[in-house]
């Protein structure tokens, strides 16, 4: 098994991943990884979450034959997992159930988070609601004016949104606040992570509460294809719906999984989040508190990224797809901003399903390849969300 042994003791996946943290947050982590590495083994842990997971996400998501788009494009047969049913609209909210049941374990009341777009801050307010937990979201001020429907949408759920006006004013200066708050109140409060990102054991947790969309796939693929797929799609922004689904097929060696990142307004460019594909950009690095690929300028500044969606525009990307890389085992493309439009358009027009910007970078590359396959061969793409969210910028690109 390929992924038995990562993440190592140390939260090392191969050269990816550990803990580059100030020691004054070593504490902080080292009793999450206790309290996750007891709740792992607590199976009435999992029975709480997967009874959340059923009554109140709405899993399992269905998987959908896209008929149309497979006809239209003449090719491999393709299916769709639905994540854009899940409540919340994506599957953010798996990892933000899932960590706030830990908390809860843990006897903390309050949780922080950063967010960009608002989606984590969105998944990270439902379910501290539902659970009842104090809930400040750090958002930068550019971010907020940008994205003013999710920062009503989170007071709405009862959250505290702290704008942060310092640096750039957008998600990583959110991320230096949520930290900084996450070491002064450590004893009663979780830094709730919305990507497979970040000092371990973050990348682990993330991962295992993600896991459940490929677990669900394989079991509907089989019960729906009579098979597994050939291939799996999934875009990658941190990497946890793509790590999500690709997990439970990481032992089929013939089931090919192909993560689309942000090729924004293309490589040349510059202005993009590809991470993997471009070297001179993208070096192996320090961001957040993890080592793997992290685009930076000459100096080592971390580079200005661009993509349409926001959920994409990231400058690393979670260590754990590094590792597998290495391994053989993934492989990674990008989409242009206009090709992920292309496979916007597609998904509403031949399916009737408005996927999020982000999800339509797996379909944009879908749009490319399933011509290219004979049609006994199953695509399986990772709809992570709704596009309910991006409809303005859509209406702006028109
Ligand atoms: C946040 C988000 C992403 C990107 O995050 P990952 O951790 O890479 O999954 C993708 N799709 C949607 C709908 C999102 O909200």
């Amino acid at each position: 098994m390929l992924h038995a042994n990562v993440p190592d003791a140390h939260g090392r996946f191969g050269p990816y991943g550990g803990q580059f943290v100030p020691e004054t947050l070593m504490p902080a982590l080292a009793e999450l990884e206790a309290a996750y590495a007891a709740a792992k083994q607590d199976p009435e842990f999992w029975s709480e979450f997967n009874g959340y997971l059923r009554h109140y996400v709405g899993r399992p998501t269905p998987i959908s034959f896209a008929r149309r788009l497979t006809e239209h494009l003449g090719g491999a047969q393709i299916y769709l997992k639905r994540e854009d049913l899940a409540h919340s609209g994506a599957h953010k909210i798996n990892n933000a159930l899932g960590q706030a049941l830990l908390v809860k374990r843990m006897g903390k009341q309050r949780v922080v988070a950063e967010t960009g777009a608002g989606q984590h801050g969105v998944a990270t307010a439902t379910a501290s609601a539902l659970l009842g937990i104090d809930c400040v979201v750090y958002m930068g001020t550019v971010d907020m004016a940008r994205q003013a429907p999710n920062v009503f949408r989170m007071k709405l759920l009862g959250a505290e949104v702290r704008g942060v006006d310092s640096g750039s004013k957008t998600l990583k200066d959110a991320i230096n606040e949520a930290i900084r708050d996450w070491v002064t109140n450590v004893d009663g409060t979780h830094y709730l992570l919305g990507s497979a990102l970040g000092p371990h054991p973050y990348p682990l947790i993330v991962r295992d509460f993600q896991r459940v969309i490929g677990d669900e796939s394989r079991r509907q693929m089989q019960e729906q294809a009579g098979r597994l797929p050939d291939t799996v799609v999934a875009c990658v922004g941190g990497g946890s719906n793509s790590i999500g689904i690709f997990y439970a097929f990481l032992d089929d060696p013939n089931v090919r999984l192909v993560g689309v990142e942000a090729g924004g307004r293309g490589i040349a460019s510059g202005e993009h989040a590809a991470r993997f594909a471009d070297p001179k950009l993208a070096r192996l690095g320090v961001l957040h508190g993890t080592r793997s690929f992290v685009m930076m300028d000459a100096d080592g500044q971390i580079a200005l990224t661009h993509s349409i969606s926001a959920g994409l525009d990231y400058a690393s990307v979670g260590p754990e797809h590094a590792y597998l890389r290495d391994l053989g085992r993934t492989e990674y493309t990008y989409c242009t901003d206009d090709q992920a439009l292309a496979g916007f358009r597609a998904l509403c027009r031949f399916e009737g399903i408005i996927p999020a910007l982000e999800s339509a970078h797996a379909i944009g590359h879908v749009l490319d390849l399933a011509p290219t396959l004979p049609e006994d061969h199953i695509i399986l793409v990772n709809v992570s969300g709704r596009g309910d969210k991006d409809l303005d910028t859509v209406m702006r690109e028109a």
